[in-house]
């Protein structure tokens, strides 16, 4: 059966989407119903970042809770990309996720009148190519489920906080530096001049001297950030932005500046660096409300490409990715 599905990626079909809920006075930071979702995935994440922003939370530089990143209790798998965010910044101490079927097959149940956190997904769909009628091809498509933390759940037993974090032994200090030394095909990295920078051209790092950064983790956060640029180099991950040396200020430039943002986050909770409260200064928020109410789609997918940024400076480049995991109910 061909589906023909409404919502289609590279289109941007749901700007309009977020039609919106606090129009109809429903509160999205309390959680969704799915009478009040409305039918676009990138707005459900989109509006959920924009009205956190408003509140002065950046999702992307917020510690996880309990230093671990949220995972799937049925599965055991980390969630990635924009859900790490999501559910990340929902103030659980528990990094563990169920389905509403989930907790029940394990003998427990949501409680009553808790909130859902949306998570998406891609999922691949066969649609008609509309240049070749009688022809299929296959479409990602965004898609999401709801999940709930198990601190919302009775009864469903999960492994304690902080049992998980995998860091025994080493401190986050040596991890990160760890992960510098084994980043493969990484760019060369010097220190000069007093800020950090990335240059495609010469695929180089700058990094200013320790001494001027007030702790390691700082160090490494910004060291962090400059690697995730240097993933999008053409030997690399080959990403628009870098490889294509994007203008100062153009929508890709402010793309590729998110992705380093993010995966310098994703890169600091891998080593159990937990960020220092950073003051968020009102005109970072201001700029990126302004870029994700323009662009719909800009947080879900550039948390895709820091997702994939992080893994290859992590040496897991190519490595399954369970972003296009269904729900596993
Ligand atoms: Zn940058």
């Amino acid at each position: 059966m061909v589906i023909r599905p409404t919502i289609e990626v590279g289109e941007n079909k749901c700007s309009r989407a977020a039609s919106n809920s606090r129009e109809r006075g429903q509160t999205w930071l309390g959680g969704l119903t799915m009478a009040s979702v409305p039918s676009c995935p990138y707005s459900v994440i989109t509006d959920r970042i924009i009205e956190l922003l408003e509140r002065g939370v950046v999702p992307w530089r917020r510690p996880w809770a309990g230093g671990e990143p949220p995972r799937n209790l049925a599965s055991g798998r980390h969630y990635r990309g924009i859900n790490t965010f999501m559910l990340a910044v929902s103030g659980y101490a528990s990094p563990w996720w169920v389905t509403f079927n989930q907790a029940k097959q394990r003998g427990g149940h949501v409680r009553k009148g808790e909130q859902s956190t949306p998570v998406v997904f891609w999922k691949w769909l066969e649609v008609e190519d509309r240049d070749t009628p009688g022809k299929l091809k296959r479409v990602p498509f965004l898609r999401y489920f709801r999940v709930f933390n198990v601190e919302q759940c009775e009864n469903v037993a999960a492994p304690a906080v902080g049992s998980a974090t995998g860091h025994s032994g080493f401190s986050a200090i040596e991890a990160a530096e760890n992960v510098v030394q084994t980043m493969p095909k990484p760019p060369r990295i010097v220190t000069g001049e007093p800020r950090a920078w990335y240059q495609p051209r010469t695929d180089t790092v700058n990094m200013p001297a320790r001494e001027l950064f007030a702790d390691g983790e700082g160090y490494y956060v910004t060291l962090f950030h400059e690697l995730a640029h240097s993933t999008g180099h053409e030997s690399r991950l080959n990403r628009p932005g870098i490889a294509d040396l994007a203008a100062f200020g153009s929508q890709t430039y402010s793309r590729e500046e998110l992705i380093a943002e993010m995966g310098a986050a994703y890169l600091a909770g891998a080593c159990g660096i937990v960020q220092q409260t950073i003051e968020n200064a009102a005109s970072y928020i201001a700029g990126w409300l302004k870029r994700l109410k323009d662009d719909r789609k800009l947080i879900v997918i550039a948390a895709a490409q820091a997702q994939k940024a992080a893994d290859f400076v992590l040496g897991k480049h190519g490595a399954d990715t369970d972003e296009s995991a269904e729900p596993g109910e």
